[in-house]
């Protein structure tokens, strides 16, 4: 194990060691007389560093093993191309003295240019997440603004140099072949992709090439290369940082695919391409200035390219940025804001069509625990798959978005009253389908509570209607979660009404309410039933019930006491505690009450309610001690509006209580006592005022 550290870090250190040791024999080379007893030192140094970053090239592609091995060995057989050049050129020049050129080994200096634009091209492919774009339009604005340059200052020059076709041809091939080298360097260089060290020496590499390259056509042009200058040197060190880039550890992450393309305009990025465009006009005012306008004509077709790649590449941006504005980022549907914006477009769309235009909002059931048995990792991951099934169900025109952390939002254009209700069900269905995999071998069960509300029926505004779905939303959860709830078709009241004998009743109950009430007088409790029956009502509604629903939890709330007129008198009225045999009598009162209302046509939805008022969340009710969403809604409903009255009226035995310690007692029996969800509903209605105190009821 420790030698084999010790192998990985020396390994790892290679890069360093051989980058060093070749500048260390760059400075001698200049320092080396051509000859030592005869021997060409200064060719065989030259040769053998140019040489080594084939060889090192090769080696480290061998070793590494990068994801595609084309590409570096591409490289590798063009440095290997480029020492074979230098070997033949320095060779001729200093060993047999022929100066012609072109000659053999600009044949080879020419040959490798090919394989090393071809081995950064596939290593850009390599590196882009699909097409980059992007990425090319810049690097396409630099090559640009580099080709007009160099054919103003060195294609151009070049080729009016005369001398022989073939000393044309070959000397205007240079400027050519590096302007290919540096259109696809800029691509690496502001293409997509990991930068490693290993990266970055790579386009070391290239700067190094190209600026020598571009230094020597110079000095071409004006006459003044000599062979063995300064230049040497960068050639030299360039060749020696493409061989440390293979040999670097990083080197193969170099070929590494970017996650996603980005189209963002970094400040410095801007700074470059803007530079680097205005050099076109600059070179006309040069041109201007210098009275040789020869080249306006090409400096003009560059600034119009110039022109169409900055709004092309403009254009993308804008595109992608609105694409992400509107996109969430975990589950790829539309945000909050987008459906926002297109809810109000959609409703006056349908008030033009005379249509209808629904809204669902889609709640996960007990997502919290998810998160907290499984980790958020695994609770995003599970929302990835709730998005993808609820989008499998969403047909064209409807916009489907995240809404919050684990709600959906749906507009449903021109959806009638059961379609509406069925493809809700369906999206519940689609979720609940089957189990979601949160890891390798768990599996978790989902359901969705969906509440929806339609416009014009339900709601005339954008925010009236999301706030009634949600209302919708809130009573499919109190229901038992895992259910659609249509808002009720009836619109709200603007002001809980004052009569509850003018409401809408089932027929033929007429004498039970004289009961009621006398039951009321009876324990002096006067108004106590209307004041049930209404809260009842107004519960219901909160909730979201459908009008049936809302007037079985209002009767059941003005006749739940009815069976204590069949009460001894003696039991009902007696003012100290009743014993337990009393009590006994007095438990049976909703059984009483049941089978009053049963005797009525179409009123045994009421009574069964009635005989439930008394069960209990945690089951420890009676008469039949029923648990949880065993016990029907309404009476949850009107359990706790019967417990409120009772806490707020005055007795003749004890003084009403406050309102805070009513509202304390309600939240402190939620999940034991009441219903959790209803006993929530209930005080949130109070604390908006709705529960008029029961004075105010008497009076009323
Ligand atoms: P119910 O709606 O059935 O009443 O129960 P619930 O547990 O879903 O209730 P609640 O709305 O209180 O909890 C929502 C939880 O969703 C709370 C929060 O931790 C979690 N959540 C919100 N956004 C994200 C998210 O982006 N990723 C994950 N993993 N969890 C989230
Ligand atoms: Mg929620
Ligand atoms: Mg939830």
């Amino acid at each position: 194990m420790e030698t084999r550290s010790g192998a990985d870090r020396a390994a790892r250190g290679t890069w360093l060691v051989y980058l060093l040791a070749g500048l260390a024999l760059v400075v001698a080379y200049f320092f080396t007389p051509l000859f030592i007893g005869g021997f060409p030192v200064k060719v065989v140094l030259y040769c053998a560093l140019s040489g080594s970053a084939g060889v090192a090239v090769c080696w480290g592609a061998r070793r590494a093993k990068p994801g595609s091995r084309l590409p570096w060995a591409l490289l590798g057989a063009s440095q290997l191309t480029y020492f074979t050049a230098d070997a033949v050129f320095y060779v001729s020049h200093y060993l047999i003295g022929t100066t012609t050129f072109p000659a053999l080994a600009d044949l080879f200096y020419l040959g490798h240019y090919p394989m090393a634009v071809l081995g950064v091209l596939l290593l850009i492919r390599r590196r882009a997440p699909g097409r980059d774009v992007p990425g090319l339009l810049d690097a396409a604005t630099l090559a640009v603004v580099a080709a007009m340059l160099s054919w103003v200052y060195l294609i151009g020059p070049q080729s009016r140099r005369g001398g022989s076709l073939l000393a044309e041809l070959a000397s205007v091939s240079y400027p050519v072949m590096d302007l290919a080298l540096l259109t696809v360097g800029l691509g690496l260089l502001l293409g997509a992709g990991a930068r490693p060290k290993a990266f970055l020496l790579l386009v070391a590499w290239l700067a190094l090439i190209l600026t020598a390259d571009t230094i020597y056509v110079a000095q071409q042009v004006m006459g003044v290369y000599t062979a063995g200058n300064f230049l040497d040197a960068i050639w030299l060190s360039g060749n020696l940082v493409m061989g440390a880039a293979a040999l670097h550890p990083t080197m193969a992450r170099v070929s590494d695919r970017a996650p996603v393309r980005d189209s963002t305009l970094s400040p410095p990025r801007i700074a470059l391409l803007a530079g680097a465009a205005l050099l076109a006009p600059a070179v006309l005012v040069v041109q201007y200035y210098t009275a040789t306008l020869r080249d306006v004509p090409v400096v003009a077709g560059a600034c119009a390219v110039l022109f169409l790649l900055t709004i092309t590449r403009l254009g993308i941006l804008v595109s992608d940025q609105r694409k992400l504005a509107i996109t969430d980022a975990l589950t790829g549907l539309h945000t909050r804001r987008f459906f926002e914006a297109q809810l109000p477009l959609e409703m006056a769309r349908a008030r033009r069509a005379r249509s209808a235009v629904a809204v669902l909002i889609i709640d996960v059931d007990h997502f919290k625990a998810i998160n907290d048995r499984y980790g958020h990792p695994a609770g995003d991951r599970v929302l990835v798959e709730i998005a993808a099934r609820l989008r499998s169900t969403v047909r064209d025109g409807e916009v489907l978005a995240r809404y919050g952390g684990e709600e959906f939002a749906l507009i449903v254009p021109g959806a009638e009253g059961e379609t509406l209700h069925t493809l809700a069900d369906r999206l519940r269905e689609q979720v609940a389908s089957a189990p979601i995999v949160v890891d390798q071998r768990q599996w978790v069960a989902v359901t969705v509570s969906i509440g929806t509300a339609r416009h014009p029926t339900h709601g005339t505004t954008p925010a009236e209607l999301v706030a009634i779905a949600d209302r919708a939303l809130y009573s499919a959860k109190a229901a038992g979660r895992d259910r659609v709830v249509v808002a009720s078709d009836a619109p709200l009241p603007e002001q809980p009404q004052q009569h509850p004998r003018e409401q809408p009743e089932l027929g033929g109950s007429e004498y039970l309410h004289l009961v009621a009430d006398a039951v009321d007088d009876l324990l002096d409790d006067h108004g106590h039933s209307r004041s049930v029956a209404r809260w009842s009502r107004m519960l219901a509604k909160e909730c979201g019930y459908d009008a049936e629903l809302v007037r079985r939890a209002e009767l059941a709330g003005r006749l739940h006491d009815v069976g204590k007129v069949l009460l001894p008198r003696s039991v009902l009225v007696k003012p100290d505690e009743l014993t337990e045999q009393e009590w006994e009598l007095m438990r049976r009162h909703p059984e009483h009450g049941f089978r009053m209302a049963a005797l009525l046509p179409g009123h045994l939805g009421v009574a069964h309610v009635i005989r439930q008022h008394h069960e209990r969340w945690d089951g420890l009710g009676y008469p039949e001690g029923l648990a949880g969403r065993d016990i029907r809604v309404e009476a949850r409903i009107v359990a706790v509006c019967d417990a409120w009255a009772a806490m707020r009226s005055e007795r003749p035995y004890q003084p009403a209580m406050s309102v805070d310690r009513a509202c304390a007692e309600i939240r402190a029996a939620r999940g034991t006592q009441f219903d959790p969800d209803v006993a929530d509903l209930f005080l949130s209605l109070h604390a908006r005022g709705a529960i008029a105190d029961l004075h105010l009821v008497h009076r009323g």
